[in-house]
């Protein structure tokens, strides 16, 4: 489903991505940890062409992100190609980021009218929907800064399942939230994994990754150093740099 090979990203001469290779199924939940710094939310934003990368290749069901076979060669694509790729790809991000002079329903609608085209009818519909299973619908006219940050957070989540994205991307979602607001964003998260919703998933959330991710990833230094179950890699970490990273963390 999706497939990343030897990619490379460098900020202006830093090496930040240094050949990462990964191939992902349809349905499965990889989680990602790692120190900061270790190009993580980089990880995540060449995926959805946040940000190009310098060589390599990302492939969503075998079609190259942000490129184009013509001639039998790979050519930068058309920013009408990048645009419609990247709306296949939801992104939910630490700090909510929802329109804060829209309501709870206008947030969620807008996308999906203004770059979807869907009728405002149909959208609201499925707006309502979706709140309903992050436990919101009674928030539909309230403004995001009525709403706590757990209650944010699961907007933003509705917000990109408005856009019926192939694949979730979530850049430690939950580290902006106070504790007790926490458990409310991975339950949501944790019922999108249980109807197989396609997710890579930055977090520091070891409880979670244990129990809700089918695969771990651990990156450091720009590489994929440790890449399997979570379980297995948790309880015997086959490399120091994993062992002494999950030691601090646990
Ligand atoms: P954290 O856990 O702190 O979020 P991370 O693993 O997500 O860290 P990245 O944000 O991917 O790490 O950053 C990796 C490296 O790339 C850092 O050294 C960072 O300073 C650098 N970097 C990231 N984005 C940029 C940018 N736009 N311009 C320059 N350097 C950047
Ligand atoms: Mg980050």
């Amino acid at each position: 489903f999706l497939s990343m090979r030897e990619v490379h990203k460098s900020f202006a001469g830093n090496e930040v991505l240094k050949g990462v290779s990964l191939e992902m199924e349809r349905g499965q939940v990889v989680c990602v940890i790692g120190p900061s710094g270790s190009g993580k939310s980089t990880f995540l934003r060449c995926i959805n062409r946040l940000e190009t990368i310098d060589a390599g290749l990302i492939a969503i069901e075998g079609d190259p992100i942000g490129a184009e076979v013509r001639g039998g060669r790979l050519h930068a694509a058309p920013d009408k190609k990048i645009r419609a790729q990247r709306e296949q790809i939801g992104m939910v991000f630490q700090s909510f980021n929802l329109f804060p002079h829209m309501t709870v329903l206008e947030n969620i609608i807008e996308a999906p009218i203004g770059v979807r085209g869907e009728k405002k009818a149909d959208a609201v519909a499925h707006a309502l929907q979706l709140l309903a299973r992050v436990g919101l619908a009674e928030k539909r006219d309230a403004y995001p800064k009525q709403l706590s940050g757990g209650q944010q957070q699961r907007v933003a989540i509705a917000r990109a399942l408005a856009m019926r994205p192939k694949l979730l991307l979530f850049d430690e979602p939950t580290s902006a939230l106070d504790p007790e607001m926490v458990g409310e964003v991975l339950g949501v998260m944790r019922d999108l994994a249980a109807e197989h919703t396609t997710m890579i998933v930055v977090t520091h959330e070891m409880g979670f990754a244990r129990e809700v991710a089918d695969r771990l990833i651990f990156m450091d230094g720009g590489h994929i150093v440790e890449d399997g179950d979570p379980r297995e890699i948790m309880a015997n970490p086959q490399h120091p740099r994993t062992r002494a990273f999950l030691e601090s963390v646990l």
